[in-house]
């Protein structure tokens, strides 16, 4: 087999992230704990993915414990800012 791959630089290095150079994410409620085991459920026509049937899948999102807001920093960016309420059980 062959190895002679040449040997490019090494990948740029990560700064060293610790949690004390964090800052907490705070819902609008001004509550900083979620939870992370809802989802919202997203489909495609297959109009549009072109499979034989429309494609369906969850999407996790993460909840504030206090309002049950989804909290919006943590959506894939095309979802976001939209209004999706969770119902209560
Ligand atoms: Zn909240």
């Amino acid at each position: 087999m062959a190895s002679n791959i040449p040997t490019s630089s090494p990948p740029p290095r990560r700064p060293q992230i610790t949690l004390d150079h964090t800052s907490p994410v705070t819902c609008s409620c001004g509550g900083q704990v979620f939870r992370g085991d809802y989802f919202i459920v997203r489909e495609a026509s297959r109009l549009l993915t072109g499979e034989t049937q429309d494609s369906v899948g969850p999407v996790q999102v993460v909840v504030c414990v206090k309002c049950e807001e989804i909290l919006q920093k943590m959506l894939p960016p095309e979802l976001r800012e939209n209004k999706v309420e969770i119902v209560q059980k």
